[in-house]
């Protein structure tokens, strides 16, 4: 099919791609992490001939607030087990704490993956935890590390469901679930190969190029419309923007008499924030560190993770769920991050700051809130000739790279299927490994 792509923006990559700054340095809108569990993107980035430029990291340091610091790292015991080791190891909790992790993480390992159970579906991790008996130590300094940046959401507003999802796939069921990607370039040059492919296929890819809004008639998308009074006419039409601009687009009278249009309103959507911080020297050896009992999340040391922007001077701080930090200035916002900083990475406290940009994004990602999957629209809509695609419709998975990408192939998938041509597009997850194999043939059979 020859495929025409419609971008407001000058380039590719919506909230994960990169832009130059006045001063000509190219940064990230904000550091994207994929994930071993993440096989639809890579299978995207393979497609497009990104993904060498892709780093894989299988060790995650952790540092608590007196600067102990532990690295979670794959041992030879197989899946599900295969990350315990590390669990003794992690810094400011108790041993009983540590056991009831390991208790919690058997009962989930135990689910073999089938999350959408009543206790799981409509009910929030928080309360998942609580009932699970997981204290508040164990909960904000073990599973809100790791759920609050995976979900962006705080786990009283995350629906369990996707919270014990995330554990299954990225720490359960396969030993490379867990392993951490994060690009080599800035975000904007994994697109290259996206835009070739298209052209390659007698398609064409515009920039610069706001749709204003789609026209229907009987029922069917007849065009595009663009400024200056342009249309343009297709056979299909995929509408891949957020889902508040989706609701812009469509138009009135299609939201208004379709329920699963009107159902996108009730979407909710969460911030992140981060901070770019440029030193005058290096202050920073790991490739990336993840913080307990901090406001920021995770330093990313984007020197070190970069090809050739040199030693640790250029770091960045990102915050999930940044709901606290809205209304806080930029400057209070540099001051407490950059506080942070200096607590973590000594030789910090002897550098003089160059440079420093934050980076707030109100609207970040839709809320995985309870219940909120009944408003995630299929890619399919009642108007034949028109698909959805994007992180926020019905993919199963989270607000991630990930879910686009899925949401992507699923759309196409409902294209061929609707020409008479229907084709696999989407990837299967990670086969389950080792015993946690097991406790997912035992789930089918019951
Ligand atoms: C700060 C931040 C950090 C994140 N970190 C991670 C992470 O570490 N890992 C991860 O997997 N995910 C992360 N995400 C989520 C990830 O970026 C998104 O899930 C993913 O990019 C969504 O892709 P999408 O195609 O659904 O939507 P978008 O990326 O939003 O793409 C929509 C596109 O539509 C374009 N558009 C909008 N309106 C119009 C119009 N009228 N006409 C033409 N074009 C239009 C936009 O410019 C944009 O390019 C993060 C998101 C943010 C904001």
């Amino acid at each position: 099919m020859r495929v025409k792509l419609f971008e407001q923006r000058p380039f590719l990559g919506g909230r994960a791609s990169s832009y130059s700054l006045p001063d000509g340095e190219e940064i990230d809108n904000c550091q994207h992490v994929t994930l071993g569990c993440c096989t639809n993107l890579e299978d995207f980035y393979r497609r497009v001939g990104a993904l060498e430029k892709i780093a894989r990291y299988g060790r995650l340091v952790f540092v608590d607030s007196k600067g102990h610091r532990a690295a979670m790292e794959a041992s030879a015991l197989p899946p599900p087990f295969h990350l315990a080791p590390s669990l003794a190891f992690y810094p400011s909790l108790s041993w009983p704490e540590r056991r009831r992790i390991g208790e919690a993480m058997l009962s989930i390992a135990r689910r073999g993956g089938r999350n959408n159970d009543d206790d799981a579906v409509g009910c929030t991790m928080l309360d998942w935890l609580r009932a699970q008996g997981q204290n508040e130590r164990a909960i904000s300094r073990f599973w809100s590390v790791v759920l609050v940046s995976a979900l962006n959401e705080e786990l009283v507003r995350t629906e369990a469901r996707y919270a014990l999802d995330v554990f299954w796939k990225a720490f359960l069921s396969a030993r490379s679930g867990y392993i951490l990607g994060i690009p080599r370039v800035p975000l904007g040059e994994l697109y290259e190969g996206c835009r070739a492919a298209i052209e390659q296929r007698a398609g064409e890819v515009l920039c610069r190029a706001a749709v204003r809004g789609l026209k229907e008639n009987d029922e069917r998308i007849t065009s595009v419309c663009m400024d200056g009074g342009r249309q343009y006419s297709a056979d299909f039409y995929i509408l891949a923007v957020p889902h508040e601009v989706a609701l812009k687009l469509l138009p009135e009278r299609i939201v208004a008499s379709e329920t699963q249009f009107r159902q996108i309103r009730n979407l909710q959507v969460s911030p992140i924030t981060s901070v770019h911080f440029w030193f005058d020297r290096e202050v920073m050896a790991d490739p990336f560190v993840t913080l307990l009992d901090r406001a920021t999340q995770w330093i990313f040391n984007k020197s070190r993770l970069s090809e050739g922007r040199g030693d640790g001077r250029y770091l960045q701080s990102v915050i999930s769920a940044s709901y606290g930090l809205m209304r806080r200035s930029r400057q209070e916002i540099i001051n407490l991050c950059l506080g942070e900083l200096q607590q973590v990475l000594p030789e910090a406290r002897k550098a003089r700051l160059v440079k420093a940009i934050v980076v707030k994004e109100t609207a970040a990602t839709f809320s995985p809130q309870p219940g909120s999957d009944r408003w995630r629209p299929s890619q399919r809509t009642p108007l034949p000739n028109l698909f959805l695609a994007g992180d926020w419709t019905a993919t199963g998975w989270p607000a991630t790279m990930e879910g686009a990408v899925r949401s992507g192939y699923l759309a196409a998938e409902a294209v061929l299927s609707f020409c008479g041509e229907p084709k696999r597009l989407l990837k299967p997850d990670l086969p389950a490994e080792g015993l946690a194999r097991h406790w997912v043939r035992a789930t089918r059979r019951n």
